[in-house]
């Protein structure tokens, strides 16, 4: 029989879309859905079905993925075919990343995080909860429980390409390399995790300092890379890591003509990041010797996920289904299609 190892390198790479809803916000002006899923691994953007006076012609595209999510998927459907098959890896001494990439307000955080809209606060359905949950099952069965491993969390934030502590009042952190090409982020709080109750308050610790003191939590987050990491040791050693990434929104057009140099800034270091991302992947799917991971912050900080015979990674892609955002789902799609 094949065993995890063989398995490994086909399944190396995973890159998914989930489209959402019409919010109540586009339901009002009356945005069109564009998007049609018509099966599982396929993606079209195509006029809106009813009749309306075009102001766009939209020409039909269609896109294949390892799976498509319509609008009627749960944060557990999608967590079953992108994050869970992860999650052994780490126990299997490996590194897993998991990316939520799309424009600002197309998912990103109800999917990684949970739902933080308006006063709800529930964090237990997303896909860090339910990493967290499957990780302390696992750590359970006979064959890893005998390996003695202890779980460890973190929780930070990128914005403009410094790195800021969400379970330590943000502070600032440093990168450094040292001589044997580790990357370490200095003084980063490494929280001892026993259950999932206590992953879930770290979540909620995080989530706050991350919008606290912004007048919008998606003003904010919309320009930096949030990164959630379940840690497991091994008398004290890394034995595996699994980086949860929500990352900062990917319309940035407007941002290069922007009259605030601040805001141009942001914007090309995001522009940056992502492409960086999308290199380091693309190096890790053909087993290429050279990741280019100093080209930023985000991919500096993951450089020892993207090397390593025994790194996964999965792209979860957000996509709004109006056709107000059709160029930014245009964007993501082709984005998302090249990663592989
Ligand atoms: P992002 O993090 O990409 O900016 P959010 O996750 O904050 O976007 O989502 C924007 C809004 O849409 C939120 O109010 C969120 O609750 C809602 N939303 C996102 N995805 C879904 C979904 N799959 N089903 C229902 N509501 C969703
Ligand atoms: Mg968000």
């Amino acid at each position: 029989p094949l065993t995890y190892n063989d398995l490994i390198d086909e399944h190396r790479i995973c890159v998914c879309v989930r489209a959402r809803p019409l919010n109540k916000k586009e339901l009002t002006v009356k945005d069109l859905d564009v998007i049609t899923i018509p099966s599982k691994d396929v993606v079209m953007v195509h006029e809106p079905k009813q009749k309306v006076d075009l102001t766009r012609y939209l020409e039909n595209q269609t896109f294949r993925f390892d799976y498509a999510f319509d609008e009627n998927s749960t944060n557990e459907m999608v967590y079953r075919f992108t994050a869970q098959p992860l999650v052994e890896t780490i126990f299997e001494r490996g590194m897993a990343t998991c990316f939520a990439y799309g424009q600002t307000g197309s998912g990103k955080t109800h999917t990684m995080g949970g739902d933080f809209s308006g006063k709800n606060q529930d964090c237990s359905k997303g896909i860090y909860a339910l990493s967290a949950r499957d990780v302390f099952l696992m750590l359970k069965k006979p064959n890893y429980k005998k390996l003695d491993l202890q779980v460890y969390a973190t929780f930070f934030e990128i914005y403009s390409g410094k790195v800021f502590d969400l379970l330590n009042h943000k502070a600032k952190l440093r990168v450094l390399e040292d001589g044997k090409q580790q990357v370490q982020v200095v003084g980063l709080q490494e929280k001892d995790v026993k259950c999932t109750e206590d992953v879930l308050k770290l979540i909620e610790v995080g989530n706050s300092c991350r919008t606290s003191g912004q007048t919008s939590a998606n003003a904010h987050s919309s320009r930096s890379h949030a990164v959630f990491q379940i840690i497991l040791r091994r008398r004290g050693k890394m034995h595996g890591k699994f980086s949860l990434i929500d990352l900062a929104g990917n319309e940035r057009g407007a941002d290069t003509s922007s009259a605030d140099r601040q805001t141009r800034l942001e914007g090309a270091e995001i522009n940056k990041s992502l492409l960086a991302l999308k290199e380091c992947i693309r190096a890790l799917g053909r087993n290429k010797p050279h990741t280019p991971f100093r080209a930023s912050k985000l991919t500096q900080v993951l450089r020892d996920s993207f090397i390593g015979e025994n790194s996964r990674t999965c792209m979860i892609a957000t996509i709004s289904p109006g056709m107000a955002s059709c160029e930014n789902t245009l964007n993501t799609l082709r984005y998302a299609n090249r990663v592989k």
